[in-house]
């Protein structure tokens, strides 16, 4: 099994080892996810059934908000925690996408960036689980390119009105709130500068249209729809000038955390693997003994240890406020951990034979949500151009 050590020997600052207290919450969030594990989230996602029960229980726990400020109602803990949640949780079968949404993008930035209004009225939600905040910045016509995202915001007397429509957001049907990444006419210069707006998804003028989807998750993904859609003044978070710092400071931790969750899930898949391949007999002896099997699980083995070495560097980052290094870290543990939750989904199919694509088994199943992460929420030829550009330093391309 690939189950990770439960025991630490001393509280170290080094982020690579689970200091006791990481340990412990490691060994809570696992139970959790084995409670629940791998049937029940399946066939949430097959029938339409939402994970209300694993949600409030994760909520009950204070797993939810456990990188929140105390004073609102959080952990205290940092990203690195709610990464250790996560990661357990999917390698249980049972990841939780909203944990990415809500307590990672929307409370780091409103955590940072929010006016003690605004802490005030959406971290303690946020924090506890009661309330959900979705995320929109994806639109049809920019994908990847979220600078030519053309929804709008203009003053309009005491508030703003939002005209624009988004795709691929998740768990609007579960939201309180969606945090709408719009462009506002800067009133110095006219120019459109990207503006974040915390918006009930109840607002008149806001349409959601789910979208039929073949990756198998609980979480349904939704078109929006902003007709002329207004929000009181208030609901911008921060200001103009700050608007870019501030994604990042939800973009960072939304990839460090998709990562975990496609790390559980590598997890998950190896795991299954070994099983079989131990128990499994066709030539007199288990097929794991064969190398042509047993080679492709250990390189599945090293290079989730790999990635997962960098998803901890990168929240350490994260959680340490070094945001340039996180960014970097962030991008190269998300292009890790999504090639390896490809790879071993497909080795632990072709490890079951026959039995890799039936149901019973469900390994088949997850197939499409193994690529997600080489998609959503950085396409990896995205943090390709990165690394490219930013890390080494090469001309950029488009
Ligand atoms: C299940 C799911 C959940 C999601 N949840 C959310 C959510 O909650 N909120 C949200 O805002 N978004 C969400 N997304 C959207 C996700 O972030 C986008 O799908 C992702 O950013 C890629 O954008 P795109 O699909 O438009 O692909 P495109 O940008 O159209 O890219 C298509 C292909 O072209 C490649 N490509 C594009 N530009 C370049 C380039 N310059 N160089 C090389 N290759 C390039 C890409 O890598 C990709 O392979 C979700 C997506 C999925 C599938």
């Amino acid at each position: 099994m690939t189950t990770k050590a439960t025991t630490a020997t001393a509280d170290i600052a080094n982020p690579i080892v689970d200091t006791d207290e990481q340990a412990q919450l490691r060994e809570l969030a696992r139970n959790v996810g084995r409670k629940y594990g791998f049937e029940y989230v399946a066939n949430a996602s097959k029938t339409g059934a939402k994970t209300t029960e694993l949600w409030n229980e994760l909520a009950e726990l204070g797993l939810v908000g456990l990188n929140l400020p105390t004073e609102y109602g959080g952990g205290g803990a940092g990203l690195t925690e709610l990464c250790i949640a996560q990661e357990e949780l999917s390698a249980a079968g049972a990841g939780v996408l909203m944990l990415v949404v809500s307590p990672a993008i929307n409370g780091s930035i409103i955590a940072q960036y929010g006016t003690e209004e605004q802490k005030q009225r959406y971290l303690p939600g946020i924090a506890s689980g009661e309330k959900i905040a979705a995320f929109a910045i994806t639109e049809p016509d920019a994908g990847s390119n979220s600078h030519a995202i053309t929804t709008t915001a203009t003053a309009d007397g005491d508030g703003f009105i939002i005209r624009g429509q988004k795709t691929f957001i998740s768990g609007v049907d579960q939201a309180e709130w969606v945090l709408v990444v719009a462009r506002l006419s800067d009133a110095k210069t006219g120019n459109l500068q990207p503006a974040l707006f915390m918006v009930p998804t109840d607002t008149p003028g806001l349409q959601a249209m789910p979208i039929e989807m073949e990756v198998r998750l609980p979480e349904q993904q939704f078109q929006l729809f902003f007709d002329d859609m207004r929000v009181p003044a208030d609901a911008l978070i921060g200001d103009g000038d700050t608007a870019l710092t501030m994604l990042f400071a939800g973009l960072n931790p939304e990839r460090v955390i998709a990562s975990a969750m496609a790390l559980g899930n590598a997890r998950y898949a190896i795991d299954r693997a070994v099983d079989y391949a131990k128990e499994r007999k066709v030539w007199g002896k288990p097929i794991g003994a064969h190398q042509g099997l047993a080679h492709p699980l250990a390189q599945c083995k090293i290079e989730l240890e790999l990635a997962d070495l960098m998803m901890r560097k990168a929240a350490a980052l994260v959680d340490a406020g070094r945001d340039a290094e996180a960014g970097e870290a962030a991008n190269m543990a998300k292009y890790a951990s999504g090639e390896i939750s490809a790879k071993a989904v497909d080795q632990a199919i072709q490890t079951l034979g026959g039995n890799g694509l039936s149901t019973e088994y469900g390994l088949a199943g997850m197939l499409a949500a193994s690529r997600l992460p080489r998609v959503a929420p950085v396409s990896r030829e995205m943090i390709l151009n990165f690394v490219a550009q930013h890390s080494l330093g090469l001309p950029r391309s488009y």
